[in-house]
């Protein structure tokens, strides 16, 4: 898989955790297959009699092992992608395990096996083990693949009635405990997995809120922080424009002086939603860059139109301030307005520092007004 990092969303995660641990799983197993099948076949009473089929089922399982090893985790981690990689996978494990299951019941029969019967029995005990703990993800298809692993097997031992009733039924008491085991395996797969999605969740909601401004619910410096250098990136890579607005309120220590704390918090909060309503495009980024001063990161939008828009903030406010807890506050800002050009600015900083400097002249020039940087 090209990329690192876990696919978000819940059930893409789970698809996704599912085919990584499949993958990690199956790629151990298939060389034994072919490994207990050269055993079985070269401590058979004459191999070279039996050398057709022998090498047969050298080719069957060296096939079976490339096609595991060969079949790669999807490129893109869609729910989509995962599925049918996983389905595909489940063929050859299952395949896999029908192969062995009739080559188990084939030396059973043929007494050509009789001194090697036993490394296929006891290889099929190993792979079904392996399979009630590797592959409990599915149980369904882990039920299925063991009942093709072992029943041939038994199928061969019953018409040996006679002579093979201890084994059978000993293979069979065997049988039913690796369906509990697997079970178990099941249900404790799928707890961890609950618990890696709940940590996911937790982690996804942490940063969320690491990265907003309680006060307000607008981005918070470090927001802007992981924010604005991306963006400029974006800007210069696809020449679209980036304009940038900040906006710091005027006197706003007069407001906590003569209305108090409370109330200077209130009008913090009802600046972000006038913010909110007029600065409205999904891609607007709305921060609060710290106490009383703001900022918008407008990407793909030219000086203008972030004028245009800056402009009408500033004087739906000087008009009508706010009103919070009965008082009608008069409010104003100052605001600084700029648009990066990769001709002038050579950093993020630079641009910042150009339009920071136009607020700051709004600010000398008498405050209450907008100034282009
Ligand atoms: P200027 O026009 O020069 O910007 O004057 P100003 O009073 O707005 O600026 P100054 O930087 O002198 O003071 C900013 C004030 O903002 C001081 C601080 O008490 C207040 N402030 C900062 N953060 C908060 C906050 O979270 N809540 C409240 N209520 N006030 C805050
Ligand atoms: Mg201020
Ligand atoms: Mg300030």
């Amino acid at each position: 898989m090209s990329r690192i990092d876990p696919p978000r969303q819940p059930q893409a995660f789970e698809l996704w955790r599912e085919a990584q641990d499949t993958r990690m799983r199956t790629r151990l197993g298939g060389i034994y297959y072919l490994l207990a099948w050269l055993l079985t076949w070269l401590f058979s009473v004459a191999p070279s009699t039996q050398l057709h089929l022998g090498l047969a089922g050298c080719v069957l399982f060296a096939l079976l092992l490339l096609l595991r090893l060969r079949h790669r985790l999807p490129s893109d981690d869609t729910p989509q992608a995962l599925r049918v990689w996983l389905d595909r996978h489940w063929i050859l494990i299952l395949l896999t395990a029908l192969a062995w299951g009739m080559t188990h019941a084939h030396t059973l029969n043929n007494p050509a096996y009789a001194s090697s019967w036993i490394i296929a029995t006891l290889s099929t005990i190993a792979f079904s083990t392996a399979l009630a703990f590797n592959f409990s993800m599915r149980k369904g298809r882990a039920i299925v693949a063991l009942l093709l692993l072992y029943l041939p097997g038994l199928a061969a031992l019953a018409l040996h009635w006679e002579e093979q009733r201890a084994t059978l039924i000993t293979l069979a008491f065997y049988l039913s405990y690796l369906i509990l085991a697997l079970n178990r395996s099941h249900r404790e797969y799928r707890n961890t997995l609950a618990l890696e999605l709940k940590l996911l969740e937790q982690q996804e909601s942490l940063e969320v809120l690491s990265r907003t401004d309680s006060l307000t619910q607008l981005g918070n410096r470090y927001q802007f922080n992981s924010l604005f250098p991306v963006m400029i990136a974006n800007a210069q890579r696809q020449s679209d424009p980036l304009s940038l607005v900040l906006l710091d309120i005027d006197f706003f220590k007069r407001v906590n002086d003569e209305h108090g704390h409370a109330c200077g918090d209130a009008c913090l909060s009802a600046f972000a939603e006038r913010m909110r309503q007029v600065f409205r495009r999904d891609s607007d980024a709305l921060l609060r860059l710290g106490g009383e001063e703001f900022g918008v990161l407008m990407p793909n939008t030219p000086l203008d139109q972030a004028r245009l828009l800056a402009e009408s903030f500033r004087e739906e406010l000087a008009t009508h301030g706010f009103k919070v807890k009965e008082h009608h506050l008069p409010l104003t800002a100052s605001l600084g307005v700029g648009c990066f050009d990769r001709h002038r600015d050579d950093s993020a900083e630079a641009f910042f520092k150009r339009v920071d400097d136009a607020l700051y002249l709004a600010k000398s020039a008498g405050r209450n007004r907008l100034v282009l940087a």
